[in-house]
């Protein structure tokens, strides 16, 4: 058992400074004065610290991304340090563009690793391209006979994409959503979203014949462009989840664009922050040309909520929001993404300033700064 101390919990509604204490990975209890006697309880005296709950980080390379300049650029796999001393307790890890030498075995041995390590990992199958690659033999078997599969990967509007067509789309929202209510997850269609023209107009399309299937899309890298980013913005005001890349290309930082997106009429609800950490970036040199390709950091999504609060876009309780409840909602995760009686004991501690002082996943300490 644990007992949290003087924490100013943002659950991630604000509450007044209180005690927490979990055993065996679960919070027990929230309230003043709380004792247990007669077993051992390791003691965390938060000294006034803002508690929340640990962040979910739901596009993650943790194999590491594909090499895109032949082998000897393969992106090194994630370490669980590296992901606890960003606040993330909770990781879906995915392939990309590689789907053959970055493959779903290693996926999956990675993802029962990091869980073995502490936090809570899970998985996307297929990968970028068509036709999908499955463990079981269809993307529904997947979902239904390996717990740690939530949904699956697809790539759209990008030139290194199998190109979907509408019904190849419709046919794997059909795979995850079978073998998403056959095993009781939701199951989600996460689909990284490029820069062409083409944007997500067969998402919209779908949405618009069969509005049911909105809350099994999951597009993500929203804010890849402009163009991009107005016709998601069309898409969550039709009531669909859109993630923002926190790192990588985009036309604006996150936390700007969440604010446009508000603007916009967005529900701050159907909003998510994600790293896309230990994906390749490929970045150019405009002057001399060079050209670079090293891992996307695990830190933005982090840095990024925490401008949402410094630039006066949004109050904390808020902007933790992106991080927590809304990627929880999003992946139908009912334990995680909150600080409350019966939810996993995940948390972040926060110094005043924002900078993080500590991590907790399950209940024990990973990471302290
Ligand atoms: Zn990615």
């Amino acid at each position: 058992m644990e007992l949290f101390k003087h924490c100013k919990i943002y659950a991630p509604e604000q509450l007044p400074e209180t005690q927490v204490l979990t055993a065996n990975g679960k919070i027990l209890a929230i309230g003043d004065n709380l004792s247990v006697t007669g077993l051992p309880v390791e003691e965390f005296d938060l000294e006034g610290r803002y508690l929340c709950p640990g962040f979910i980080d739901q596009h993650v390379h943790v194999t590491g991304g594909g090499g895109q300049f032949g082998f000897a650029s393969l992106i090194p796999e994630v370490t669980k340090d590296e992901l606890a001393a960003t606040g993330t307790t909770t990781v879906v890890g995915l392939l990309g563009t590689d789907g053959f030498v970055k493959d779903l075995p290693t996926l999956y041995a990675k993802v029962k690793a990091l869980d073995e390590q502490g936090l809570s990992a899970y998985m996307l199958t297929s990968y970028y391209g068509l036709p999908e690659k499955t463990l079981m033999g269809s993307v529904a078997e997947d979902l239904i006979y390996i717990d740690k599969v939530i949904g699956c990967k697809l790539a759209l509007s990008d030139d290194r994409s199998s190109f979907p067509t509408e019904l190849e789309i419709l046919r794997l929202i059909n795979q995850v959503r079978l073998g998403g209510f056959t095993s009781g997850k939701h199951g989600i269609l996460h689909i990284h979203l490029g820069n062409l023209k083409t944007r997500i107009d067969v998402l919209h399309n779908i949405v618009d014949q069969y509005p049911s299937l909105i809350s099994y899309l999951s597009p993500t890298h929203c804010i890849r462009t402009r163009d991009l980013f107005d016709t998601c913005v069309e898409f969550a005001k039709k009531g669909g989840m859109i993630d923002l890349s926190a790192g990588g290309t985009r036309f604006t930082e996150a936390h700007k664009a969440v604010g446009m997106a508000l603007e916009a009429g967005v529900p701050l609800a159907k909003m998510t922050f994600s790293s896309d950490g230990h994906g390749g970036v490929r970045r150019e040199d405009p002057v001399t040309g060079t050209v670079t390709y090293t891992p996307a950091p695990l830190t933005c999504n982090f840095k990024e909520m925490v401008a949402l609060v410094t630039d006066g876009i949004l109050p904390l309780e808020s902007a933790l929001t992106l991080l927590t409840c809304n990627p929880a909602r999003n992946l139908s995760l009912k334990t995680k993404g909150r600080i409350a009686v019966g939810c996993d004991a995940d948390f972040v501690a926060l110094d005043d300033n924002l900078s993080i002082h500590s991590v907790y996943a399950r209940g024990k300490k990973v990471y302290e700064s």
